[in-house]
């Protein structure tokens, strides 16, 4: 195996310690605290780990959080007052809501109510419209942090070929519009691509965001590649066992490429870590104040 690895984990612990103390010193400057509320409704096993998980590195921030659960049987009126409310509410700085939500419920008319500027997922379409057009917004939190690893090998990324395989809202889009951002040559790759393997092998920087266990195969990466894998798949491993593994083949990529993110302890860490750097920008955002280097 011949790739360094990047090590999200730490690279992700590193960033919160640095979000920890900017958010000490703006509480102590400013007596501004950020605050996340997150909206959960009904009881979705999945979602309730990640919010507790995300709850704990809220919390080690210095920021504060707290839940509105509400039934599953809740309908669009009654969501839409409760971000009513939470928009309305000085003291609450970032709101997420968690998918999926019912399927009463639509998501998009939900995410467009939430108040742009306390928009910490980067869902709403007003931040997706300002990132495409190259200014200042948030956004999403996993898309960040590929980006982030990526700048961790490589202080420029101008001039890459990028290709990007997958091309939802939530990573495959966005990602590429980052990359555009630094320069890249970005080609957005998804199930309709001719010949994915040839188009994968031009990338000096492949991201894998498919949701299709070990789809990237070794040979369809570029030799000196850095390789962004998102997925986060559980499979039948050893003894049937669960393990998790992301959309690149590891071992095979790991002998090609010259850097490559490890599943788990790659991409997954540093979407929380976006998470908090977003809310420490958005409460500064609300409040006039500059916003820290971090
Ligand atoms: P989606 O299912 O929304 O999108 C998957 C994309 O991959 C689609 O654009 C689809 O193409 C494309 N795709 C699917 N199969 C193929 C194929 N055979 N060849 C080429 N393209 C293909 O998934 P998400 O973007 O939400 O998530 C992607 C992965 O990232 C998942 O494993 C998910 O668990 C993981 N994830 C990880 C996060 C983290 O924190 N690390 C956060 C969010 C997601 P088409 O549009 O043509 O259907």
């Amino acid at each position: 195996m011949s790739a360094r690895i990047i090590d999200g984990k730490s690279i992700a612990a590193e960033l919160r310690g640095r979000i920890a103390q900017a958010t000490a010193s703006l509480t102590a400057a400013h007596k501004v605290t950020p605050c996340i509320a997150v909206v959960l409704v009904g009881d979705d096993p999945a979602s309730t780990v990640y919010v507790r998980s995300k709850a704990k590195a809220v919390a080690e921030a210095g920021m504060r959080t707290f839940d509105r659960k509400l039934p599953a049987a809740t309908n669009e009126a009654e969501l839409r007052a409760v971000i009513a409310e939470l928009n309305a509410d000085r003291a609450v700085t970032g709101i997420l809501v968690q998918l999926p939500l019912p399927p009463q419920i639509d998501a998009h008319r939900i995410i467009s109510s939430i108040d742009p500027a306390k928009d910490v997922d980067g869902f709403h379409p007003i931040n997706v419209g300002r990132l495409a057009s190259g200014l200042p917004a948030l956004v999403p939190c996993t898309p960040l942090g590929c980006v982030m690893l990526a700048k961790t090998v490589h202080a420029s990324l101008t001039g890459f070929d990028a290709v990007v395989v997958g091309r939802s809202n939530i990573v495959g889009k966005p990602v590429a519009q980052l990359l555009l951002a630094e320069n890249c040559t970005v080609t957005i790759a998804h199930s309709k691509t001719r010949d994915l393997p040839a188009v994968c092998r031009r990338a000096d920087l492949l991201v894998a965001a498919t949701g299709r266990p070990e789809m990237v195969r070794g040979d369809w990466i570029k030799p000196g590649a850095t390789v962004i894998d998102v997925g986060i798949n559980r499979v039948a491993g050893e003894a049937g066992k669960p393990k998790l593994v992301g959309d690149v083949a590891y071992d095979e990529a790991a002998a090609v490429a010259g850097a490559i993110t490890p599943v788990p302890g790659g991409v997954g860490p540093m979407t929380i870590a976006c998470l908090l750097l977003n809310t420490l920008r958005a409460t500064c955002a609300q409040n006039g104040l500059a916003e820290p280097a971090i």
